[in-house]
């Protein structure tokens, strides 16, 4: 199964991949974990991506598209994946799907987290991650059981330096312009389930597995 999370930075895409990778069985791929991986590693990947990370503006879709299908080829994502963060754009879709078409695949569903703005900004200047797992935190929605460790792996917890406000508002307006024409493209395409996601972790886990499963 290939499943596609669709939403705005912080619409809790990361959040909702903990569990739907644990239900599914699925691996998780997300592109900004790549991004940051390789930036970690001094790659020059990481050093190509980095100006438009910090900008909070989008990775040429040339280079993303290549990084994805890179590591779509390894041979966990025989049996699909999910993906997190990528498509963001259509060119990047097509891509997506041209490369499927070539081996006989393509994307089974589309799961759109839905959530309103004012909660987005909320929820990504509020944001931290573990450093080692990447498991997403929140200090009001989320916290972890000690403050500054995360609960699954005991890992050191950071805020990314693109979820200041200013960032933030940045990269809605990069999701509103570029990425949300894809909500409409998948809908079309009969692939697009939508959640409400402006509730509670645990609610919209239920809800995106139920509306996942028909
Ligand atoms: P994320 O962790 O998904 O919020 O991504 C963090 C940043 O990585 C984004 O603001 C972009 O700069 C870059 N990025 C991640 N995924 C993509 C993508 N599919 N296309 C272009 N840039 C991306």
């Amino acid at each position: 199964m290939y499943l596609i999370l669709l939403g705005a930075p912080g619409a809790g895409k990361g959040t909702q991949a903990v569990t739907l990778t644990r239900e599914l069985g699925l691996v998780q791929i997300s592109s900004g974990d790549l991004f940051r991986e390789a930036q970690k590693k001094g790659a020059e990947l990481g050093l190509l991506a980095k100006s438009y990370m910090e900008k909070g503006a989008l990775v040429p879709d040339e280079i993303t598209i290549k990084m994805i299908l890179e590591r779509l080829a390894a041979p966990d994502c025989a049996r699909g994946c999910i993906l997190d963060g990528f498509p963001r754009t259509l060119e990047q879709a097509r891509g997506l799907e041209q490369a499927l078409a070539k081996q006989k695949k393509s994307i089974d569903k589309v799961l759109y987290i839905k959530v309103s703005t004012e909660e987005l900004i909320k929820r990504l200047s509020g944001r931290w991650i573990c450093r080692n797992c990447q498991t997403p935190y929140h200090v009001v929605n989320n916290p972890p059981k000690v403050a500054g460790k995360c609960d699954a792996c005991g890992g050191e917890l950071y805020q990314r330096a693109d979820d200041t406000v200013e960032t933030a508002r940045k990269r809605l307006d990069v999701y509103f312009a570029q990425t949300a024409p894809l909500i409409d493209y998948y809908r079309k395409a009969g692939k697009l389930v939508e959640v409400n996601g402006d509730r509670g972790i645990e609610e919209v886990a239920r809800e995106s597995l139920a509306a996942l499963s028909q």
